[in-house]
């Protein structure tokens, strides 16, 4: 099975940092606009702002002993501080996610314990935060976007024998092509942004995909969507041989296949998260890796053919 090089889908995911300042969201809204005048419909697909699902956890620990408001109260002026930044003013939605918050860990004080359930609600919550933000945004720079709850789009596969903590914190999500979902947004609008990280299951809870797992809702979509292309931006320009932070002599990776990129990220390499590259090694999407500090840099393409076929050695990673 090909993607189709024709289709205007395109599916971009923005980590933590990305959409974490106004310098980064100015250039997220440059993104779109190219997009956009090159005839495609972009949907876009982000993280939490960054640091925010360590603090959500860090709340969860601190509603049993009952001392969370120090943590909640982070957690909201990060928010706060953003959205006043970006001038987008007061949002009533983003009050309801910290009043339900709030909510939830007095409950979980008083119960003495956080289901498995529960702490997937909580984590969503970070996604659902930053895209309340990040769609706001881009609605004040002028571009037709709409808000889409990722969890009417993406739905947990059934795994028999899975334990209830991997199906609750840990899912996978079934992607194939799905017209109907094509044609729905299609008559809805031009530019999309979703929750990464969150999807429901056969219930209609709230599951989450597992730490990093931004990346696979973006190629889940992608593949959907039967996109011409999944861009993921994040803080480096690339994939490279080594991780860029620790090592500084690493060379940028300009073009891999899809086996050396899943090589890569399975063996630790946090720039993709593992369970990315199947959907769109099924569909032959091209992947595509970029910084939005830098996005004039070309970075690292993902295809069938991508690498050069040498058996040398591509990359170093640690876990
Ligand atoms: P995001 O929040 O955008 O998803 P992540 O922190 O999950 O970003 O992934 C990007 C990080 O991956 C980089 O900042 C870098 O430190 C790390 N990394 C590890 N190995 C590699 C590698 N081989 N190439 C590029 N980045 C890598
Ligand atoms: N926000 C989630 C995490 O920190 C998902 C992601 O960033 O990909 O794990
Ligand atoms: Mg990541």
């Amino acid at each position: 099975m090909t993607n189709s090089p024709d289709s205007p889908w395109i599916v971009l995911k923005f980590g933590g940092t990305s959409v974490s300042s106004v310098t980064n969201w100015k250039s997220v809204a440059g993104v779109l606009r190219s997009r956009l005048e090159a005839g495609l419909r972009p949907v876009v697909v982000h993280s939490a702002l960054s640091g925010i699902t360590d603090r959500l956890e860090q709340l969860l620990e601190k509603a049993l002993s009952g001392d969370w408001e120090p943590v909640m109260a982070q957690i909201e002026q990060r928010h706060r501080d953003l959205a006043s930044d970006l001038g987008i003013g007061e949002l009533p939605e983003l009050d309801q996610y910290f009043t339900e918050l709030r909510r939830t860990a007095s409950g979980i004080h008083l119960i003495g314990e956080v289901s498995d359930r529960l702490r997937a609600r909580v984590m969503a919550t970070g996604e659902l935060m930053a895209t309340t933000l990040g769609a706001a945004f881009l609605a004040s720079e002028g571009l037709d976007v709409h808000w889409l709850d990722a969890r009417s789009l993406l739905e947990a596969t059934e795994r028999p024998g899975a334990s209830e903590r991997a199906s609750f914190l840990s899912a996978a999500c079934n992607f194939e092509p799905d017209p109907a979902l094509q044609q729905r947004l299609a008559d809805i609008g031009k530019v999309f942004v979703t929750q990464g990280f969150i999807a429901r299951d056969a219930r209609g809870d709230t599951v989450l995909l597992g730490r990093g797992g931004s990346d696979t809702s973006g190629a889940y979509l992608a593949a959907k969507l039967g996109a011409r292309q999944f861009e993921i931006w994040t803080d480096v320009p690339g994939m490279f041989t080594a991780n860029p932070h620790t090592v500084p002599s690493a060379r940028l990776l300009r073009s891999l296949d899809y086996d050396e990129a899943q090589e890569i990220s399975s063996s630790g390499a946090k720039v993709l998260h593992p369970r990315c590259i199947l959907p769109v090694k099924q569909y032959a999407i091209p992947l595509s890796v970029h910084s939005t500090v830098m996005p004039e840099v070309e970075g690292t393409v993902v295809t069938a053919t991508g690498g050069d076929g040498d058996a040398r050695v591509k990359a170093v990673c640690t876990k």
